[in-house]
């Protein structure tokens, strides 16, 4: 069960779309039988997709206030892809929620099929936690996460199982030599924190190159004022094999975001290219870069923190980024927590029922 934020493909969910697509493979792969219900338009190469048409989920959770109640739209596609799920719940033994929403979450107790959830962002507000925590308590092992430091954001960080990520290294070409210039790439929107990458790259003369879709135009525009004299390229949303040939040619990630970032998938591409990162210390980031081998963490929201680490670039060997990607975020790697995880949740359910 794709996130209802957009189509696969189109970059409106995050990370979520390519964790998703990534998940299904692997499990194909492993011979499991399965199928992706995603919004009408979602593109995948060779996924089988269930297409759900209604309307999309306007407001991003990371868009709202702690105490923001839930709202869904009429004909909300994220109601239809759940009526399908119920119609089809007895041909599967499982059903993994990818959406960060309170509708599967509070849906759970009425399914029969058992639901594992994926939560892809931390503690954002009131009314998610509690049905997050609800779920956690009455159907144990069923939520996810992508690492501890996001777990932390909730007050039940023990009920939650750790899972990290992982990618098709096959698909990210390592690249020893870049060209002098620096990358961000990301939904283009406040959380990111673009325009602090942005004042590194016009306080070092870099170039920074930017990949990602505008979610937030006007935030995009503000930047693009208030930095005019900045070497900065937009250079657009390109799909995953555009983008890690680009990605790889630069001497660094930056990764600035203002929120406790669940994961950062960006930044387990860039290593699995053998580009080092330069992230602020904050959320997963703080889990994934290795400290002076695979990049630095740098004091959040210190442009002047991103310019003294951008310095010390040449300490990093890409050969050890790639070599952390290899290690901890491949595809199977990546599978064999998952497998473990629903394995865990179907013995849960065998016991209980
Ligand atoms: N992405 C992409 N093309 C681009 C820029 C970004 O496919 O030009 C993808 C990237 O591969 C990653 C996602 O967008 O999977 C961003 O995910 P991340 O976990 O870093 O952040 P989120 O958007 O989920 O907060």
């Amino acid at each position: 069960m794709s996130t209802p934020m957009g189509p696969l493909g189109s970059g409106l969910g995050g990370g979520v779309e390519l964790t998703l697509s990534n998940i299904a493979t692997e499990m194909l792969r492993r011979g499991y039988k399965l199928e992706i219900v995603a919004p009408q338009g979602s593109i995948s190469n060779s996924l089988p997709i269930r297409e759900i048409p209604g309307e999309l989920i306007q407001i991003p959770a990371q868009n709202q206030s702690r105490s923001d109640p839930i709202l869904l739209h009429k004909n909300s596609v994220l109601a239809n892809m759940w009526d399908y799920a119920r119609q089809v719940q007895s041909d599967y033994d499982l059903i993994v929620n990818f959406a960060y929403d309170w509708l599967p979450l509070y849906l759970t107790p009425f399914f029969n099929c058992p639901i594992a959830h994926l939560i892809s962002m931390g503690s954002l507000t009131d009314v998610m936690d509690e049905i997050i925590e609800q779920v956690a308590i009455n159907f144990p092992a069923s939520i996810g996460v992508h690492s501890q430091t996001q777990a932390a954001t909730f007050t039940f960080a023990e009920r939650c199982i750790c899972l990290l990520n992982g990618m098709d290294l096959s698909i990210y070409q390592f690249c020893q030599e870049p060209t002098q210039s620096l990358a961000w790439v990301g939904r283009i929107a406040p959380e990111k924190g673009l325009e602090d990458a942005v004042a590194a790259a016009e306080m070092t003369g870099i170039k920074l190159k930017i990949f990602g879709l505008k979610q937030d135009v006007a935030y995009w525009e503000k930047i693009c004022q208030e930095y005019p004299n900045a070497a900065i390229e937009y250079v657009g949303f390109l799909p995953t094999l555009e983008l890690q040939k680009e990605l790889g040619k630069c001497q660094a990630l930056l990764v600035t975001p203002r929120w406790i970032e669940a994961f950062g998938n960006v930044a387990i591409e860039a290593l699995a290219c053998g580009v080092p990162l330069i992230a602020y210390r904050r959320g997963g980031l703080t889990e994934i870069v290795q400290e002076g081998k695979t990049g630095f963490l740098v004091e959040p929201d210190s442009v002047q923190g991103l310019v003294e680490a951008i310095k010390h670039l040449d300490n990093i060997d890409r050969q050890t980024c790639r070599q952390q990607a290899e290690t901890l975020y491949s595809l199977e790697a990546m599978g064999d927590r998952t497998e473990e995880w629903f394995k865990e949740i179907l013995r849960k359910k065998i016991l209980k029922s």
